[in-house]
This record gives C-alpha cells, sequence and structure tokens, in this order.
C-alpha cells in the first residue's frame, strides 16, 4: 500500500475484503454507472422482472440498503461480502454497483447488462405508469433461460477488445 501503483484504501478494503471471503470470485468489478446508480438510490431499488434483460438479474442480485459512507475499513468490506452470499451481483443502495465473476468477459458482461437492465426499468419508472412485473415463476424461468448464453459474454468482450485494437491499442500496454 506504500507503493507508487497502491490501490486506493476503499478499493483494497471492499475489493481485497471480498476476495478473501469468496475465494472462488476471481473478478470484482464495482462502478457508478448513470441508470443502476440511479436504481440504486431508489428507496426500493430491486430489480425488477419486466423484461428479458431484466429478469436475468432475479435471483442473482442482492440488495444492501444500509450504505455505510465511503467504505475505508476492513469492517465494511466484510460486510459488503457477507451480503452478496451466493449473488453475482450486490446493488449497494445510495451507491453503485458490484459484479463478480469467474472471469473479466462474465463479470463485465453482467456488468454490461446490468447497466442496460436498469435503463430500461428507470425508463419505465418514468413513464408513470403501472409496470407489468413478472410474476416469479416468469422471472425464475427467464433468468434460467439465460444461462445457455454464457458464451456469449466472451464473443462480446473479444469484439470489444478488437474495437479498442483498431481504434486505440494502448490498453495492450
Ligand atoms: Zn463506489
Amino acid at each position: 500500500m506504500a507503493g507508487p501503483d497502491a490501490p486506493d484504501p476503499s478499493a483494497w478494503c471492499i475489493h481485497g475484503t471480498i476476495h478473501r471471503e469468496m475465494p472462488s470470485v476471481r473478478v470484482i468489478l464495482h462502478c457508478h454507472p448513470p441508470y443502476s446508480t440511479a436504481l440504486a438510490c431508489l428507496k426500493d431499488p430491486t430489480m425488477l422482472p419486466i423484461d428479458q434483460n431484466t429478469a436475468r438479474f432475479f435471483g442473482i442480485t442482492a440488495v444492501d440498503t444500509h450504505f455505510g459512507g465511503i467504505a475505508d475499513e476492513a469492517a465494511e468490506g466484510r460486510r459488503i461480502a457477507s451480503l452478496f452470499g451466493n449473488h453475482s451481483v450486490l446493488l449497494m443502495g445510495n451507491h453503485g454497483v458490484t459484479v463478480t465473476g469467474e472471469t473479466v468477459a462474465e463479470a463485465f458482461e453482467l456488468l454490461y447488462f446490468f447497466e442496460r437492465a436498469a435503463k430500461t426499468l428507470m425508463l419505465a419508472y418514468a413513464s408513470g405508469q403501472p409496470l407489468n412485473v413478472m410474476p416469479d415463476a416468469l422471472a425464475q424461468k427467464t433468468a434460467e433461460d439465460w444461462l445457455p448464453y454464457r458464451g456469449m459474454a466472451f464473443a462480446h468482450f473479444d469484439y470489444l477488445k478488437s474495437t479498442l485494437d483498431r481504434t486505440d491499442p494502448s490498453y495492450r500496454d
């Protein structure tokens, strides 16, 4: 932590602690993208299953509604790790979103589609009309129907890298 390229303390506390507490997790991505963060700021930030993409997160998303301020203590990291349970996504109330995965491609895919799903839900909320929320059984089936598409994450990630290779290959340095 004293080196010139040390991570910032809150990243060390949260990511480091989650890695220690959840050894099967190889990748943790955390950010504050606009639609996910807007959803996280609602009184009830549940990702309601209203279409295929939002239903994809049914049963794999945990919600933390007890934001403890900017995390700078290992205790906050342990609290967050315990909230994950066997979920892959943690929507952090008044904060943002954290996803886990076995590979960078799979974690990125979850994060990418979570933000897209949050956009759909926030736009639906913005209509002011009552939402047509799927019954739990249909949402669960839809989430499971996504599982055979797991390989898409790698194709999507390779495509994004090939785009960067053409426009700005400096990320490979
Ligand atoms: Zn954050």
